[in-house]
């Protein structure tokens, strides 16, 4: 008995030591050389924001795919970046997609070399109604006030397209010439779902042959507390993105009387199809980007957390159950289910003979649009009722793209030079909600997806929320990171 004892202690003490190991061979990225951050970067800062705060005037809103556009805010913004932009206007050429939408090429100097694309979008969603008097400046008056520019897609994502713009400017200005061939590519519809800017804009370049070297979209940030444990910011870069379906449940049973109902009704139907589904979710795991997102974060936590989540092969459970302890966790490892719409019925005293609910399911990648409506008839199981997709966009999860290779390498670097004396923990992660980046899912997996300003305290509050701004000092930050990532394309 003492023996097998002994024998358990050994075991777990040599766990232990294996574990500790492991965790202590997890460090944290050698700090960057300084003499290697290139040249200076020379920006009029409160010039930038005064060519930001002109594009925000243009109310570019999108409101519903295939809905009516503002036709003349876009063509207004399109002509206004010519004149703020003259040497992008005269050295690069410039299409337009489906009329409203933009692409730049800037030939490099061997066009044979695998281009880089860095996307952005010129619409914004719209302000509703309720919460304009919460808003201190207008949201679009393009104010500059206190330091900031404000105003609706001064995050998201004028300040994109306007930094990348600012970027080349002063690039072209310099005399720079790539060394690969680079595409800007602005949709006018990222907002709705980019079925009619960046799907058409990624056919065109296909077809025409271009296999990026990287893909760069928004997506991505660089805050405070995204990682427990850690005060200080740090960068999250968008490596996939979950897949979007939504499924129309629709119950049939005889209508009629309320006074004689049959054993099975509609609704009835209906809400066990619902309860069903909630009581069953999807299966989660730990497996694909939420992994590399763990042991990315690992160096950077305290010893006890380093523990767990550098034995992953060990651990993985109890991480897992530790994740999905809230809802962004669960959604990082598993398939989502939502019910979002509900109708049946006219009357008190009628049976419906028709029940309908759509459910909403963000894929994780590994399953499929294919995968998920299989599994969703094999729980509800039920002759009563017929699944259909509805008439909104789908799309299966994206491939995950590649963390060794030289292009995230590339936007890493480059996100810890972003804010001098400031070199935050770069992790990776799944893109929950959906990006323009998407379309290019199918023919690469060099796309990455990052938002290069550094943001504020409240600052992911007033992404598609009131009093959305930007400081001059984090604007000036993103035409950096543009102007140095797009100096560094001879290493990809
Ligand atoms: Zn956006």
């Amino acid at each position: 008995m003492k023996r097998l004892l002994l024998l358990v202690l050994i075991a777990a003490g040599g766990l232990l030591a294996a574990m500790v190991v492991r965790a202590s061979s997890l460090t944290a990225p050698a700090p960057l050389a300084t003499d290697d951050a290139g040249p200076a970067i020379t920006l009029d800062s409160a010039a930038a924001a005064t060519r930001l705060a002109g594009a925000i005037r243009f109310p570019t809103v999108s409101l519903r795919s295939g809905g009516p556009i503002d036709t003349a805010a876009f063509l207004g913004l399109h002509r206004y970046l010519e004149a703020s932009f003259p040497l992008v206007h005269a050295q690069l050429t410039r299409e337009f997609v489906t009329d409203l939408s933009l692409v730049y090429t800037w030939t490099g100097a061997d066009p044979t070399a695998a281009p880089v694309v860095l996307m952005g979008h010129m619409d914004v969603v719209p302000v509703p109604e309720p919460s304009r008097n919460q808003w201190t400046h207008d949201p679009f008056s393009g104010d500059i006030a206190d330091g900031f520019v404000w105003g609706r897609g001064t995050l998201d994502d004028k300040t994109t397209v306007l930094s990348i713009l600012e970027a080349v400017e002063g690039l072209l200005r310099e005399g720079y010439r790539p060394p690969r061939t680079v595409y800007l590519t602005f949709g006018h519809d990222e907002e709705v779902g980019g079925r009619f800017g960046a799907r058409p804009i990624v056919e065109t370049l296909v077809a025409r042959g271009v296999k990026p070297a990287l893909v760069l979209d928004e997506g991505g940030f660089m805050a405070a507390g995204l990682m427990p444990g850690l005060s200080g910011r740090s960068a999250i870069v968008g490596i996939a993105e979950k897949g979007y379906l939504s499924l129309r449940l629709t119950a049939r049973a005889d209508g009629g009387h309320s006074s004689m109902p049959p054993a099975r009704t509609a609704v009835g139907a209906l809400s066990r199809a619902i309860a069903r589904l909630e009581a069953e979710p999807f299966p989660s795991s730990l497996d694909g980007p939420t992994r590399g997102m763990v042991e990315a974060m690992a160096p950077f936590a305290p010893f006890g957390r380093k523990l767990l989540m550098a034995n992953l092969w060990l651990t993985g459970p109890f991480v897992a159950k530790g994740l999905a302890a809230n809802p962004l966790g669960g959604a990082l490892m598993h398939t989502t289910t939502a019910p979002t719409m509900l109708s049946a019925g006219i009357k008190d005293n009628v049976l419906p003979p028709e029940a309908e609910a759509v459910v909403n399911f963000r894929i994780r990648p590994g399953e499929t649009i294919a995968s998920v409506t299989e599994r969703v008839k094999r729980v509800v199981a039920d002759t009563l009722i017929s699944i259909v997709p509805t008439d909104s966009a789908v799309t299966d999860p994206s491939p995950v793209s590649d963390i060794s290779s030289p292009a995230y390498q590339l936007i890493a670097t480059t996100i810890r030079r972003m804010v001098p004396g400031e070199d935050p923990p770069v992790i990776p992660y799944l893109v929950m909600g959906g990006t323009d980046a998407k379309y290019w899912g199918p023919h690469s997996d060099r796309v990455f997806r990052f938002l290069p300003v550094p943001l504020g305290d409240g600052d992911r509050e007033r992404v598609h929320g009131v009093n959305e701004r930007v400081a001059f000092r984090d604007y000036s930050a993103a035409v950096g990171f543009f102007t140095r990532l797009l100096r560094g394309i001879d290493r990809l």
